[in-house]
């Protein structure tokens, strides 16, 4: 499928102006009717039954995770359907077994679900050492090599901002992790949807994502994992391969990670997702998103009285584009672009309010973001927006 025809396929577009698909993206129709099959035609639990819709149920659940396993390059390690990105960052800070004196490496670019669980880590006597990116949001991989000692036992990054859209060089931080006996965690809650990851060539340990940004359903999202090295943070039904009165036995991949009843319809829709997204191809998407985030990019900051907020970072970047207007709070644009345009953007601190204190943003910013839905037209009239707006306030 080409990617200019896929709007067809999301009905919000018609109306409106969706700008805030770093928070949620939207989901396309073939997606939420795989939801619908398997909630009207096949409903079932999935794991040990063997009446006949159960084992449908099952095969296209374990499908759909080995198409996600797959999609981000993963063979050969476990995939753990999650509920989000969050949640698959909170297994790895439980299950790894934590001594006073280990050190995790993270930095001030993270969300606050890639930085509170450390923090929270300190309780228990780890040192949690979160290194600065500089004055206008750039991180200095020297900065981050030299964090990384020999007695580092985790390293936590993103592998794009979700506020600046920045990339990060994680395979050459994998290399600096491996020389140093550490292990790495990339969340990839904004990279995985816009661009082609490779998990094990990247060099991580564990890959943490969501599927709701990427055309997926709320509620879903994985935790990737070269070794499945981690004490499941819930044992139960499911996550067992036998159990006595005495002790248990716990599954060997997957499923140990996956006690209760998974979120079934939302990862056979994730698995449509996915099968969506390689019809269109990643590298597509990529460019498609590029030329948009060029175009927004140059289109702002022209404008008086607008600052994009780290728009001269060299290097890779995604479809996220942060910015203020003077003399206007982030949320009163935001709603403004939507009474007067019916565009759609995200305002405020976007969960990174340390970040935003560090580049002296306490009000936070006006982020606006693409997917593979989002035009030129679009674009256009986001700036055509905000101009009449900075004009007003000027
Ligand atoms: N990390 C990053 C970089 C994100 O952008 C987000 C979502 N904004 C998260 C983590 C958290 O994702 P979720 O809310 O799906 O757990």
């Amino acid at each position: 499928m080409k990617i200019e025809e896929c709007r067809a396929d999301f009905p919000i577009t018609r109306d409106l102006i969706y700008l805030d698909s770093a928070a949620t993206s939207l989901t396309p129709k073939p997606v939420v009717q795989a939801m619908v099959e398997y909630d009207l035609r096949y409903r079932a639990n999935v794991g040990r039954g063997v009446h006949r819709l159960t084992a449908v149920a099952t095969h296209r659940y374990r499908d759909a995770r080995d198409a996600v396993r797959s999609f981000v390059g993963g063979e050969g390690g476990t995939l753990a359907v999650t509920r989000n990105t969050t949640e698959a960052i909170g297994m790895v800070a439980a299950g790894l077994a934590w001594q006073k004196g280990d050190r995790v490496v993270t930095t001030l670019l993270e969300h606050h679900s890639n930085l509170l669980p450390w923090l929270r880590l300190r309780e228990q006597g780890v040192e949690v050492e979160v290194v600065r990116p500089d004055a206008d949001g750039r991180l200095d991989p020297a900065d981050l090599e030299a964090a990384i000692r020999d007695d580092t036992r985790l390293v936590a990054v993103t592998h794009a901002s979700n506020v600046l859209g920045t990339v990060l060089p994680v395979r050459e931080i994998a290399g600096t992790c491996h020389d140093r006996g550490a292990r790495l965690l990339v969340d990839a809650a904004q990279s995985v949807p816009h661009l082609p990851v490779d998990a094990a060539g990247l060099g991580c340990d564990y890959l943490c994502f969501s599927g709701h940004k990427m055309l997926g359903p709320t509620g879903t999202g994985g935790l990737w994992m070269r070794e499945p090295d981690l004490e499941p943070l819930f044992v139960g039904g499911g996550s067992i391969e036998s159990a006595t009165a005495d002790g248990y036995t716990l599954a060997p991949g997957e499923e140990r990670y996956e006690a209760g009843t998974p979120p079934i319809a939302g990862a056979i829709g994730l698995g449509r997702a996915v099968a969506y997204l390689r019809e269109i191809g990643m590298d597509a998407i990529r460019h498609h998103e590029k030329r948009l985030c060029a175009r927004l990019i140059d289109g702002l900051a022209a404008l008086d009285g607008v600052a994009v907020v780290g728009a001269d970072a060299e290097g890779e970047r995604i479809g996220v584009v942060s910015f203020t207007v003077e003399g206007m709070h982030p949320h009163e644009v935001a709603q403004v672009l939507d009474e007067a345009a019916a565009v759609l953007v995200r305002s405020g601190h976007h969960c990174c309010q340390p970040l935003m204190e560090h580049l002296g943003l306490p009000d936070g910013t006006v982020r606006a973001s693409t997917y593979i839905y989002t035009t030129t037209e679009e674009i256009d009239m986001l700036i055509a927006t905000v101009e009449e707006l900075s004009r007003r306030v000027a």
